[in-house]
């Protein structure tokens, strides 16, 4: 009876179906006389926060309550997928909070980006989402560059503060935190965990040196991230797992790209040219004339066009075209949760497809 069982630990009902939501138990563990769920398990053995998704409710909760603080706010974000990992509802929260920016992943950049010109994007965005950031950073936790930076700007604009940690699931965020408190501390034993009011939901905490604590909040799943229209064992097309080579396409008018059957790039018209694509170096890109574009989704989406996979076509949200006349010299057709295509020469006219609820928009190249 998995709906009786709670975790001494928290006090959450234990489920053992969907390892990133609340509760969760691997099956094994519950043959043990006293449960406890993953999350506190990996906290009390090894010191390690995990991500967990909460509900819409629950996490609009969380947010009221932070924004009631007086607290430094750390957003995480993924780099290659900014709208995808945005939190649209956080600039009504934050009150007169300062929030500093972190953009994680910035391993999978090629060489070739400039970090200040995605600085740069990254805080017009910020701003015409509604957020004023104090402060844009870059950073990856995953192999651990600018952390000590990251630590630093913390510290620094904290103001002898709490610090509250927010991002949406994926972002990288457990990583990050779990970073930090190697930097901090390199302590056993340094977290502690309270409970968020009107939730069934401990925080964690970790302390600061004057008796103020970073708290990583739990992330929330945003349902329109293209990370959520793919299989789980074919993430990898796309959140890459390596620095990204571009490829070049040179295309005539009138073809078409299809990156999987995740999305779909129309080359209308503006003579041959060249498209430089910053995407996964797994996923497929598959080249064909626009005219029979349509009818090669219809037939082999879900095959020869991968990710999705076939049984999960069902699911997956239909296309939506987006059409965008290029105006300026280099300019990249960004989608978000996949990457980018740079276009060198204004006076394309292109359509990009997107899932449903997937943005795709223009910006100036970051080369
Ligand atoms: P959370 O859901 O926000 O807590 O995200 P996780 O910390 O579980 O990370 C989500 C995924 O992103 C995992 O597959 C990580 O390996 C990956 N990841 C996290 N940080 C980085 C990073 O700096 N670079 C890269 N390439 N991947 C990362």
């Amino acid at each position: 009876h998995d709906e009786e069982i709670a975790c001494i630990g928290c006090g959450v009902k234990v489920q053992t179906e969907d390892p990133k939501a609340l509760g969760y138990t691997p099956k094994s563990a519950l043959e043990k006389e006293s449960i406890i769920c993953q999350r506190c398990f990996k906290l009390k053995h090894y010191n390690e926060v995990q991500d967990v998704s909460l509900t819409d409710d629950d996490f609009l909760k969380i947010l009221n309550q932070v924004g009631q603080t007086d607290s430094l706010i750390v957003k995480i974000v993924d780099i290659f997928d900014f709208n995808g990992s945005w939190l649209p509802g956080l600039h009504r929260f934050v009150g007169s909070n300062d929030v500093l920016l972190i953009g994680n992943k910035v391993d999978l950049l090629p060489k070739s980006v400039k970090h200040n010109r995605l600085i740069h994007w990254m805080k017009e965005s910020s701003r015409e989402l509604g957020l004023n950031p104090v402060d844009v950073l870059l950073v990856s936790a995953e192999k651990g560059k600018q952390i000590q930076e990251a630590a630093s700007a913390i510290e620094h604009y904290r103001n002898g503060k709490d610090v509250y940690v927010v991002g949406c699931t994926n972002v990288g965020k457990s990583t990050f935190i779990n970073r930090l408190i190697k930097q901090v501390s390199g302590e056993d034993d340094v977290i502690t965990t309270s409970h968020f009011p009107g939730t069934t939901l401990d925080i964690i905490e970790i302390p600061l040196d004057d008796e103020k604590a970073l708290i990583d909040t739990p992330g929330i799943i945003n349902h329109h991230q293209m990370a959520h229209y793919v299989d789980k064992r074919d993430l990898k097309y796309i959140t890459p797992k390596k620095e990204i080579k571009p490829k070049i396409y040179q295309l005539n008018e009138e073809q078409t790209l299809f990156f999987g059957g995740l999305a779909r790039l129309d080359y209308v018209s503006g003579g041959r040219r060249s498209f430089t694509c910053h995407l996964s170096n797994e996923l497929n890109i598959h080249r064909t004339k626009l005219e029979k574009a349509d009818e090669l989704y219809k037939n082999h989406a879900g095959e020869l066009l991968t990710p999705p996979r076939r049984e999960g076509m069902a699911d997956f949200p239909e296309l939506v075209a987006h059409e965008f006349s290029i105006k300026e010299e280099k300019i990249d057709i960004v989608f978000s949760g996949l990457g980018w295509v740079t276009v060198n020469e204004p006076g394309a006219r292109v359509v990009a497809h997107v899932p449903k609820g997937v943005n795709v928009i223009l910006r100036k190249s970051l080369i």
